[in-house]
């Protein structure tokens, strides 16, 4: 199985199958995204807990690029701490505006994130491999400048 393929059944893998899908309580913020060129939509909420991402759940609708980075995105931010997680999304943006050329150490750090490779060389099709990440950044920052996060000292400020 060469690259191209392992990356497209990662994707299908997880449209069939989204983890952490679903709207969970308890949560401090909740955002609706949606994006209107391809018609993909998702209501996710965020859940803090000193700093950390304690939870992100989501239901997502669109099409399976959409759907399947939104749980692969849930999957890598989960149990980090706020700021590694805005450093993944930073990381899968450059990825994606990559236009398909793989740098090594995105390998290690976004893991099956890494598939969305191929998807990064179809412009009309990035949008919808980032709106699950911009959807989780969006209710993040929300949380924290709410304060309904606790002790959230050590994160980055917004914008
Ligand atoms: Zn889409």
């Amino acid at each position: 199985m060469n690259a191209e393929d392992l990356y497209q059944e990662i994707i299908l893998d997880h449209y069939r199958a989204k983890h952490h899908s679903g709207l969970r309580e308890p949560y401090a913020c909740q955002v609706s995204h949606v994006n209107p060129t391809c018609g993909d939509e998702i209501e996710l909420r965020v859940n803090l807990d000193g700093g950390v991402v304690a939870d992100v759940s989501y239901l997502a609708r669109g099409c399976s690029i959409s759907q399947a980075s939104a749980s692969v995105m849930s999957d890598l931010v989960i149990g980090k701490t706020v700021e590694a997680a805005f450093g993944l999304s930073d990381e899968f943006t450059e990825l994606m505006h990559s236009r398909g050329d793989l740098q090594p150490q995105w390998e290690d750090e976004l893991e099956d994130a890494v598939a969305f490779i191929g998807v990064a060389k179809f412009p009309a099709r990035v949008k919808c491999a980032l709106l699950g990440w911009s959807a989780f950044k969006d209710a993040a920052l929300q949380a924290l400048e709410s304060g309904t996060a606790t002790a959230t000292k050590g994160v980055p400020h917004a914008g």
